[in-house]
């Protein structure tokens, strides 16, 4: 397993096995990676010929006052991992390395960014979508895979390859879950016990948001009081926001049939004390 910090080399590295015309699969991380994470990769190995990841704490997607210089790190553990899997080349730059002083240019968009998690974190998917552009071109694959944990970030991608004709696919994965039900992520690690048993309010109330959908419910405030309430009965847990969306353009919509191609995304973002943490479940119900 090759691990390079270096762009030319990666991006030469990349070349060369397409010369040689092997496919390439590649999964964007920030590390300290688990289950879900590995998912992705799994999938990228059964795809493709080579699987490449990155491990990049993205400084431009956080905000001032977020969780930059605290995000967990453990490279040793995260190659172990993707040995594991069979990766064959991790990209590990440091920050002035996709980041010369002068850098200035960005890649943004319209529409799909102002709901949800853009709300609340108005220059996150700036962040992404321009760490995300850079290593399309970094490690020009055939295919790349995000999780369904990110649903906005996922539509968010699938939009900007589509509006920038990018020559790569874009595979989405399903949410990898603790077996109590709480969806894996890096900042579960921020958690301590009491918390961490106050974090299954996430899964739980939109357990009981699907369940009010799949016995007929449309009207999306009903369904947004239901999740609410659930997660308002939790004391250490703080409402960042509970919304369902069009999955199609990540636009509001007051009633689920109003979904222009029948699927729906119902999206939260709670606060378990200073963690904040996101879930959701998406429905295809005509
Ligand atoms: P991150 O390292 O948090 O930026 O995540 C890197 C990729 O892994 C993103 O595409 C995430 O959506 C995906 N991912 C993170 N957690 C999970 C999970 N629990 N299940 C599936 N994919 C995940």
């Amino acid at each position: 397993m090759i691990i390079s910090g270096n762009i030319k080399e990666t991006r030469n590295q990349i070349k060369e096995w397409k010369r040689h015309g092997l496919s390439v699969g590649f999964v964007p991380t920030m590390g300290y990676l688990h289950e879900g994470h590995k998912s992705l990769m799994e999938a990228a190995k059964r795809e493709n010929d080579k699987v490449a990841v990155s491990i990049f704490v993205n400084p431009i997607q956080f905000g001032p006052n977020e969780d930059f210089a605290s995000y967990p790190r453990d490279l040793e553990k995260d190659a172990a991992l993707c040995e594991s899997v069979g990766v064959d080349l991790i990209f590990h730059p440091e920050a002035e390395e996709m980041y010369a002083e002068d850098f200035s240019t960005y890649v943004d968009m319209n529409g799909l960014t102002k709901e949800l998690c853009g709300k609340s974190r108005p220059t996150h998917f700036r962040g992404v979508q321009t760490v995300v552009s850079k290593l399309f071109h970094i490690l020009p694959a055939d295919r790349a895979y995000f999780g369904q944990k990110d649903a906005q970030q996922l539509a968010v991608i699938k939009k900007m390859v589509r509006d920038m004709s990018m020559d790569i696919e874009i595979v989405g994965c399903p949410i990898i879950r603790e077996a109590d039900g709480l969806a894996k992520s890096s900042r579960n690690t921020y958690l301590n016990a009491e918390e961490r048993a106050a974090a299954l309010v996430l899964s739980r109330s939109l357990a009981e948001g699907k369940k009010l959908v799949e016995s007929g419910e449309r009207d999306v405030s009903k369904i947004k009081k239901c999740i609410e309430a659930v997660i308002t009965g939790e004391k250490l847990a703080r409402i960042d926001y509970v919304e369902i969306v069009d999955f199609a353009d990540i636009t509001p919509i007051e009633n689920l049939d109003a979904a222009k191609t029948g699927e729906i995304l119902c999206a939260i973002a709670v606060y378990i004390g200073k963690t904040r943490l996101i879930d959701n479940f998406i429905c295809k119900y005509r």
